[in-house]
């Protein structure tokens, strides 16, 4: 998967380490020019500080930066959404030969149960697969996706391929297996 290589340089986890940074990421991307009610699409928000929630003038609805996202009413911290979105980019980007991100490490990592693991893993891959649209892949994709040399076409067939062998060519190779695979194997959230 080509988002592996817009992953941040530094790692996921070192780019969002805390929960304050993956929430100012997440409003920045959500709302770009300021938040908007998810109703009814008003820009006349007020915000709670204390209880870190907006309350919206016109339809008086009150929401927080994840209502109605995939962050919806999660049980999980933001880090643990971005950081599980990162392994399972990084999951796609090798043969399952190489490195298979199973969702029992996902269940270890968040210390949770087997379906809950396995419910954010399937809401994740979900939302990646809405390619431009995905919320998740904007939140965690900070760097441009390479531009191909010349002579192969943007976004075409070729330039796919092309991607998916400077994955290997930058990335790959064992050194690059054994660092995902020697990331901390647990985070309590
Ligand atoms: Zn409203």
């Amino acid at each position: 998967m080509q988002l592996y290589l817009q992953l941040p340089a530094v790692g996921v986890r070192e780019a969002f380490p805390n929960e304050d940074v993956c929430r100012e990421r997440l409003i920045d991307v959500r709302w770009p020019a300021g938040p908007e009610c998810p109703m009814c699409r008003s820009d006349d928000v007020g915000f709670l500080e204390t209880r870190r929630s907006y309350h919206c003038r016109a339809c008086l609805t009150q929401f927080t930066v994840g209502s109605h996202t995939i962050f919806h009413r999660s049980r999980f911290s933001l880090v643990s959404w971005f950081t599980t979105a990162g392994d399972i980019i990084a999951d796609a980007a090798f043969d399952a030969d190489v490195y298979r991100l199973t969702v029992s490490d996902i269940q270890s990592r968040l210390a949770t149960s087997h379906p809950a693991a396995n419910r954010m893993a399937e809401i994740i891959r979900r939302d990646l697969m809405t390619a431009d649209d995905s919320l998740m892949a904007r939140c965690i994709c900070t760097n441009e996706r390479p531009a191909p040399p010349d002579g192969i076409e943007e976004s075409g067939r070729s330039h796919y391929t092309w991607l998916n062998g400077q994955i290997i060519a930058h990335h790959g190779g064992a050194e690059a297996v054994h660092s995902i695979r020697s990331r901390p194997s647990s985070e309590t959230a």
